[in-house]
């Protein structure tokens, strides 16, 4: 499953080889120079992960680190951070500002991919094609298939893509802002109520095995997908 990466890396060598490398491996690449036009950027839509180098013009990597962090909307965006430094002290400040993990230059484009598949295992599993089973419903993201018992359920791909993210996040509300930001990456240009649309097809869908309640609406908040 494609993850939407943003780079923030000022050197355009190092840059074009990310985009090569990430894009070869499947993933969305979007490429800036520095904290400020990623912050720009990420008003409007929030990457899956971003590839955060530690130098920096202007804002350093860990200062975006740690604004990102800071920021309730972004607070939860997985940070890998690109360094040349291989210092102990600087691994542990990258780390202390909110990165995930830590990957030192020059890289191996292999060892970079498992790094990334591993945070998004971790912290961003709708992006994974790892099968997720619960509350009766098993999803499989490498076919796309959902099945409720032995019976197949067709989802668009929207309510397939809302569906992966709440049986990845069970029991948690999710307000219809955060939706779009998660599921949808645009929570500028898409309307609330698009929301309450994917979810009444996702309920539908899933009706025919009694699945529907587990889609619960949270008045004045949003959805949670009750699993318990
Ligand atoms: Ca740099």
């Amino acid at each position: 499953m494609p993850a939407n990466i943003l780079v923030v890396e000022d050197e355009p060598a190092i840059q074009g080889l990310l985009k090569l490398n990430l894009e070869h491996a499947g993933h969305r690449v979007v490429c800036v120079g520095d904290a400020e036009q990623a912050q720009r950027l990420m008003r409007q839509m929030l990457p899956d992960l971003v590839l955060l180098d530690w130098m920096l013009p202007g804002q350093s990597g860990v200062q975006f680190a740690r604004a990102l962090r800071r920021d309730e909307r972004t607070r939860q965006v997985p940070i890998i951070m690109l360094t040349a430094r291989a210092q102990e002290e600087d691994k542990v400040s990258g780390l202390d500002a909110g990165a995930d993990d830590y990957v030192t230059k020059p890289f191996s484009p292999r060892e970079l991919l498992a790094r990334i598949n591993a945070v998004l295992r971790r912290r961003a599993p709708q992006r994974t094609d790892e099968p997720v089973e619960l509350a009766g419903l098993r999803l499989d993201p490498a076919t796309r298939r959902v099945w409720a018992g032995d019976r197949q359920i067709e989802l668009g791909p929207t309510e397939f893509r809302l569906l992966h993210f709440f049986m990845a996040h069970p029991e948690r509300v999710h307000s219809r802002a955060q939706l779009l930001d998660r599921v949808w990456g645009d929570h500028v240009y898409v309307e609330e109520r698009t929301v309450d649309v994917h979810i009444r097809r996702l309920r539908k869908a899933l009706a025919p095995t009694g699945h529907d309640r587990l889609i619960e609406t949270v008045r004045g908040s949003g959805y949670r997908f009750a699993a318990a």
